[in-house]
This record gives structure tokens, C-alpha cells and sequence, in this order.
């Protein structure tokens, strides 16, 4: 054990951490992140039940999905409760829409397809959302938050959207969440440097309430082009709302979670995407750490590959 007591709390805080997802027992000395080795299907069917709902059946299925288009595709929005410092995307009444409103935010806005289409540079897409004045929620959010980590990651992260911390800061993920979700990386060996992380919606909702279906479908192209730009390998959406909205299901995170999809974001590249429970879910319901940790291992698989 380090002396330095900084790297001692981490790795407390770790330990916490794998004990709460069900690793209660120290197989070998060292950790092992050989997972070809490690046969996933096994460590899925017998991982130990730690409390909570038996969670639908995680499936290794993989189907293709061609992401919906904000042109004709209403954005169904939900997903964990709200916390004080976090939006509230959860309630679904008040922003499902039907397609009359998603057709009021967006028909006829070949401009704007055509802008994002000659946008070529992660920079460039940043900067043209800073001057994109048509979403309200720019008026009240003292940041954007476009991104974080590396972006030339073989994984990309999608959250939902930033809350007060993240507003201060103008990065996603910095608060309560974020703290979690670095320990989820943590736990299969990634970081900020292994992982590009974007948010469904770029700025903060005032209050944290809930976005509008318009502010939703306006954006979504953005987060679109980001992916296309960012062209990583592997994509894991976070959350109800935001695997919603991006895959145009209506099923609850329960069900859209642990499934590998072949997804279209647009550019006719499909991307394998994983769905899982937001870090602000998992801090409300610990137990469900344990699908949670069923995901990050399917991932940590492809990345072995
Ligand atoms: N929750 C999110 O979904 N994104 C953030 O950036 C912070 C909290």
C-alpha cells in the first residue's frame, strides 16, 4: 500500500466500489484485465446478487439500429430522477412529444444539415455550437459543455446533460456523477484519457428541469455530427433520455441497456453502442451497480478485441 495517502484513499475508494458491484472476493493477487480469458457470458450468469429487481436478461444480441432523424423522428425523453445539482430528464410527460412539435423545432431546417455537414473539425463543430443561438437554454447556462477526455478515444461516452457543477466548469461530468463514473471507468482500466465524453444536451437546463422536446430534437443533430466527428469505435449512452432520444426507443433504460446495437448516427457508418444506467441513477440505487458493471465488462470486452 502506498504511503501517500491520496493513492490510499483512491484505492479504498475502489475497493468500496468493486465490493458494491458484488467482487467480494480476491481470486488472484493482481487484478486481471484479460478478459478473452475471462469467459463474459460466465462472469454475467453467475456474477453474485447483491439486492434490487431481477434486471431483465443482459443479451449479447447485437441489432442494428439506424439512430432516428430529428426530421421525422420524435425524441422521447427520460431516464434517472433528478438530484438538486443535476437536470431533471426523468419525468416523460412534459417532454414527449409528438411529431407535430419535433416537426415545429426542426422542419425545413436544411440549413442547418448543410452547416453541420460542412463542419469538419471537432473545433469547428464547438465553436458553431457556441455561436447557435436558437436553443433557449444557451440564454441560462453560464457554460457550454461540449466535451471531455480524449477525442481521439476508441470509446465515446454520451451522457445527458450537464448539471451545476458541470455548468460552473463548462466539462461534463465533473460533479457527484462524475465522480462515480470515473470509478466505473476505473474498474475496467479506462480513464479520461481512454474515453471521449459529450452530453446529450450541451448546456444546462435552468433549475435542472426537464428539457423540452424542441431543445432535445434541436440538438440532436449536433450530438450526431459530434459522434461522426468524434468517430469512435464503441459508443455507451448513459441514461434513459439520452438512449432514447439517440436511438428513438420508447423502452425504459432496464430494457435498452446491456445490448449491443449497430447504430447509424447519420453518416451511414454503423457504430456498436451499448446503452447503461447513468452514474446519477446508480448513486440513487446502488444495487443496480451490478447491471451496470455488466455493461462496463461487455465493453471492456470489445475493447480486447
Ligand atoms: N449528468 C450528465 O448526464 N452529464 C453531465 O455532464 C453531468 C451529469
Amino acid at each position: 500500500m502506498s504511503a501517500n495517502p491520496h493513492h490510499r484513499n483512491e484505492l479504498i475508494a475502489q475497493l468500496i466500489w468493486q465490493s458494491e458491484l458484488g467482487a467480494d472476493e480476491a481470486i488472484h493477487d493482481q487484478p486481471s484485465y484479460t478478459l478473452p480469458d475471462l469467459k463474459l457470458a460466465d462472469i454475467l450468469s453467475t456474477a453474485p446478487d447483491i439486492g434490487g429487481a431481477e434486471p431483465p436478461n443482459p443479451s449479447t444480441n447485437t441489432s442494428s439500429v439506424s439512430a432516428p432523424n430529428a426530421l421525422d423522428q420524435p425524441a422521447a425523453v427520460g431516464g434517472p430522477a433528478p438530484s438538486p445539482a443535476e437536470p431533471d430528464l426523468l419525468t416523460p410527460s412534459k417532454a414527449t412529444i409528438g411529431s407535430e412539435g419535433v416537426g415545429a423545432a426542426v422542419a425545413g431546417d436544411a440549413e442547418l444539415t448543410a452547416r453541420l455537414a460542412a463542419i469538419n473539425s471537432l473545433t469547428d463543430l464547438r465553436e458553431a455550437l457556441g455561436q447557435f443561438d436558437r436553443c433557449a437554454l444557451k440564454n441560462t447556462a453560464s457554460n457550454l459543455v461540449f466535451s471531455d477526455g480524449n477525442p481521439g478515444a476508441r470509446v465515446m461516452l454520451i451522457g445527458e446533460a450537464p448539471g451545476r457543477d458541470e455548468d460552473r466548469v463548462g466539462l461534463p461530468f465533473v460533479g457527484t456523477s462524475g465522480q462515480l463514473l470515473d470509478k466505473m471507468l476505473a474498474s475496467i482500466g479506462l480513464d479520461r484519457t481512454s474515453v471521449y465524453i459529450a452530453n446529450l444536451l450541451p448546456w444546462r437546463p435552468p433549475g435542472n428541469r426537464t428539457p423540452t422536446a424542441e431543445e432535445t430534437t434541436m440538438l440532436l443533430p449536433w450530438l450526431r455530427r459530434h459522434i461522426q466527428l468524434a468517430n469512435p469505435d464503441y459508443l455507451m449512452i448513459l441514461g434513459g433520455s439520452s438512449s432514447k432520444a439517440l436511438l428513438g426507443e420508447k423502452d425504459g433504460i432496464l430494457k435498452l441497456r446491456g445490448k449491443w446495437r449497430d447504430v447509424d448516427y447519420g453518416d451511414g457508418i454503423n457504430r456498436p453502442t451499448i446503452c447503461s444506467l447513468h452514474p446519477a441513477f446508480l448513486l440513487r440505487s446502488p444495487a443496480q451497480k451490478r447491471l451496470s458493471f455488466q455493461d462496463l465488462l461487455a465493453l471492456a470486452a470489445k475493447l480486447q478485441r
